[in-house]
């Protein structure tokens, strides 16, 4: 591996990391920001800690990752953002309002693409936009009537290759067909954020690799606010302008990871030698944290350490 040094510097990598706004200086309030997040599930007896004062942002806009370990707490988050669980401290705010506990502000695409087998392809992707309230949104005024929906829905579905499967039923479809699916009903729902919990996690590598070029097009042409939930430091680091880096439970922010990779990004950035840096790094973060985890004692102080000079942020 060929590494140009001043690629690497501190100092350029402080370069990328400055290209983002800093919240503070940002007029217009982030899409969603997480302020001290801490649960725990309640037992009878016991009481089992899964977030520890998870704080994190995303700005209008912007596509921002979350990583950590199986069973760190991911999932859990989300439906804290949601609104299906209360944190017991902490406040999550939308759009500068404080939302902590409320639901309907999300739209959602879970793990597995969850289309009902009984209705038609078209009319799984319109389900989001029955169950939202409605309201204004760039991609969907509210005026719009049911026909003029499913005419933007068939478009949508003709974009992204489904357009002779507008009719067909879910069990026709392949597994990444679902998924787009499952995809397009979060993106045509009229909220603004959309939550990603690991959506190609069931895929075969080769279609999971298309799926992410897809949506990597996709969101550069709609430019909607993402939180995404992932298990691949690759998938991280091609989709996101943001990376969290989760501990394990109870979990905790570790690192954070301003992804210095300009847009429209292709698959060709696998093969930049910075970027193949930046995956060794966080390689070595989740290495260390499942080690952590496992009861790894020699190597349990080392975990928010960042003795590399590659910019990234340790908390
Ligand atoms: P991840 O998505 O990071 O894999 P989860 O958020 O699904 O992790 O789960 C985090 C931890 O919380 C796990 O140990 C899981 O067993 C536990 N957990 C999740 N939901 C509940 C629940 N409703 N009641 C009790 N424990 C739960
Ligand atoms: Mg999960």
């Amino acid at each position: 591996m060929s590494l140009h040094p001043t690629d690497l510097s501190p100092q350029n990598m402080a370069d990328g990391q400055r290209a983002v706004e800093p919240l503070e200086h940002s007029s217009t309030p982030p899409a969603l920001e997480l302020d001290g997040i801490s649960l725990a599930f309640r037992e009878k007896r016991s009481s089992l800690p899964v977030l520890q004062d998870v704080s994190l942002s995303v700005r209008p806009g912007e596509f921002v990752s979350l990583i950590g370990p199986s069973g760190s707490g991911k999932s859990t988050l989300f439906h804290i953002i949601g609104g299906l669980l209360k944190p017991q401290l902490g406040h999550i705010r939308m759009n500068g309002q404080d939302v902590t506990g409320e639901r309907g502000h999300i739209s959602y695409m879970p793990q597995q693409p969850a289309l009902f087998p009984w209705r038609t392809t078209l009319d799984n992707v319109l389900l989001g936009q029955e169950n939202a309230p409605r309201k204004d949104t760039a991609a969907q005024p509210r005026h719009t009537s049911e026909r003029e929906r499913r005419e933007e829905a068939l478009q949508w579905l003709e974009q992204v290759g489904l357009g002779p499967f507008a009719k067909a039923y879910p069990h026709t479809l392949s597994g990444g067909m679902q998924q787009r699916a499952a995809f397009l009903r979060a993106l045509l729902s009229p909220q603004e954020l959309m939550l990603l919990d690991e959506p190609f996690s069931a895929l075969d590598a080769l279609t999971r690799g298309d799926m992410q070029q897809w949506l990597l097009r996709m969101w550069e042409k709609n430019r909607r606010s993402v939180l995404f939930i992932t298990h691949s430091i690759e998938e991280a680091l091609l989709l996101s302008d943001r990376i969290y880096v989760l501990s394990a439970r109870p979990a905790s922010v570790i690192h954070v990871v301003d992804v210095p990779f300009p847009r429209p990004r292709r698959e060709e950035i696998t093969l930049d030698p910075r970027f193949i840096e930046w995956k060794r790094k966080m390689t070595g973060w989740m290495r260390e944290e499942k080690h952590r985890l496992d009861g790894d004692t020699d190597i349990t102080g080392s975990v928010r350490e960042d003795t590399s000079g590659i910019g990234a942020k340790p908390l």
